[in-house]
């Protein structure tokens, strides 16, 4: 299957394939618990399968103590899933050669500014979808030669997408507009949603400390895993523009999306791990049972 081809959703029922993929870098919080169920239940009542994907490239956060209690959590709230678990930090090589194509397709240039030097010369208030400044555009004149300078001092750098090229390029070879099928209002009522990729600018697809990104080792997973349903939350919405672009730059089928709504603190700001009172390792210490976590995230629904 191709880009181009429709989403699965008459898949067999046992080729429908759900997952969750949190990252390991703090204590998992109600939220967390409220999605894994939601795509869990999604999963079981679809008669499909359920995977856990662990989502931990970005090393220096993500501990091995937060996997071993965050396995611990979902089992406790009732989740099987099947095993082998896939890991992130263990495919880099993987999301290299994915890497490597698209930098043979011309899409990718070196970006060795700090997040400070990118701050500093962003236009005032042109920032993309997760708030942060607007990627300006420097380095993407640097010459050959330059680049080769700042690489043999060892300088540090990310990869960055050509939006431009990208998207040139996107048009060229998908048949269809770059859309992807929101299925949150029901299998019924699938939505058609274009995506808006310029808005994240020459967004970073590997990062300085990782041959990857969140954006590349997601879409890869999804695809070598044979996910047919993308369940997570409203934040990632705007997210799905980078990943359907690459989905159509390297081939790779589209999944459905369905985007959950967030849950918020009673101050309405969404939940985070930094929200230590709710994490469901602290409710499980003072008692809370499964169902009770049930309760809790089916009232706190935005
Ligand atoms: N790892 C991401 C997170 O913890 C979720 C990725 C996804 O579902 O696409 O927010």
């Amino acid at each position: 299957m191709t880009s181009g081809t429709p989403p699965h959703y008459n898949a067999k029922m046992s080729d429908r394939i759900f997952r969750f993929a949190p990252s390991p870098n703090g204590q998992l919080h109600l939220g967390h618990a409220f999605s894994a169920l939601v795509t869990y239940d999604m999963a079981r009542e679809a008669g499909g399968r359920f995977l856990l994907r662990i989502e931990d490239i970005d090393t220096a956060r993500c501990l091995p103590e937060y996997e071993v209690q965050m396995l611990d959590d979902l089992a406790w709230l009732g989740l099987e899933w099947e095993t082998p678990v896939r890991r992130q930090s263990e495919h880099f090589e993987t999301y290299r050669a994915s890497l490597a194509k698209l930098g043979e397709m011309g899409l990718l240039y070196p970006c060795f500014a700090s997040r400070r030097e990118i701050a500093a010369h962003a236009l005032p208030g042109l920032t993309d979808p997760d708030g942060a400044p607007l990627y300006p555009g420097l380095d993407k004149g640097l010459s050959r030669k330059g680049i080769a300078r700042r690489k043999q001092s060892g300088d540090p750098f990310a990869l960055r997408l050509d939006m431009n090229k990208a998207l040139a390029m996107a048009r060229d070879m998908s048949v269809d507009a770059l859309t992807f099928q929101e299925t949150s209002r029901g299998m019924d009522r699938i939505e058609t949603i274009p995506v808006e990729p310029r808005r994240w600018g020459d967004a970073i697809i590997a990062r300085k400390d990782v041959p990857t990104s969140y954006h590349l080792s997601v879409v890869v997973d999804d695809a070598l895993q044979g996910v047919t349903h993308v369940t997570r939350g409203r934040d990632l919405y705007a997210a799905t523009d980078i990943h359907r672009l690459l989905q159509v730059l390297l081939g790779l089928p589209q999944p459905l999306y369905h985007h959950h709504p967030l849950l918020r603190d009673s101050d309405g700001r969404k939940l985070s791990k930094s929200h230590r009172d709710r994490s469901l390792k602290s409710l499980r210490d003072s008692g809370a049972t499964p169902r009770d976590i049930r309760k809790l995230v089916s009232a706190d629904v935005d």
